[in-house]
């Protein structure tokens, strides 16, 4: 149905903050951050045959601070913790993070004394994507959860529950 059906015939009720948050679920510009072979899928899922456009999130930014979601894709090693926050602390709220991959998620194969094991004490992840590699098919359906998930989203809720996990994992 168009917004002409509406024209004249009666009333289009929603409250800004749904509103909003419609818009924001519908344009997630992605910040690509791959680290190690995870990036190839993430590549992969950000060509035309994937059609990332489908979901608004065709447009990668690769300054942080023009980014809303940052896909972190493979391993981080000790020495890129302080890294992986300062990027994330430069993006500008609201921000999501996915976990792409068994090694972002917690480490992985890698349990060596150079790997962190998993990035959600560094920063707070929002959909954890399993698999090693993930398939493309995998960041599109994060892509959907994220979707939803800002859709329910009250913008106050999600700095407060940020600030919250990044205390606790300091
Ligand atoms: S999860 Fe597997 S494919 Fe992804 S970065 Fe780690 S080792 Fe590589």
């Amino acid at each position: 149905m168009g917004i002409e059906a509406y024209v004249g015939g009666g009333w289009l009720l929603t409250k800004a903050e749904q509103l909003i948050n419609w818009g924001r679920s519908r344009s997630p510009w992605p910040l690509p951050y791959g680290t190690a072979c995870c990036g190839i899928e993430m590549m992969c899922a950000l060509a035309a045959s994937y059609d990332m456009a489908r979901f608004g999130a065709e447009r990668p930014s690769f300054s942080p601070r023009q980014a809303d979601v940052l896909i972190e894709a493979g391993t981080i090693t000790k020495k890129m913790v302080p890294v992986l926050r300062t990027i994330y602390d430069q993006m500008a709220e609201p921000k999501w993070v996915f976990a792409m991959g068994a090694c972002a998620c917690s480490g992985g194969v890698f349990r060596t004394y150079s790997t962190h094991q998993g990035i959600d004490d560094v920063i707070p992840v929002d959909v954890y994507i399993p698999g090693c590699p993930p398939r493309p098919e995998g960041l599109l359906y994060a892509l959907l959860k994220l979707m939803d998930k800002i859709k329910g989203e009250h913008p106050l809720r999600k700095k407060v529950v940020d600030a919250l996990g990044a205390s606790h994992g300091s």
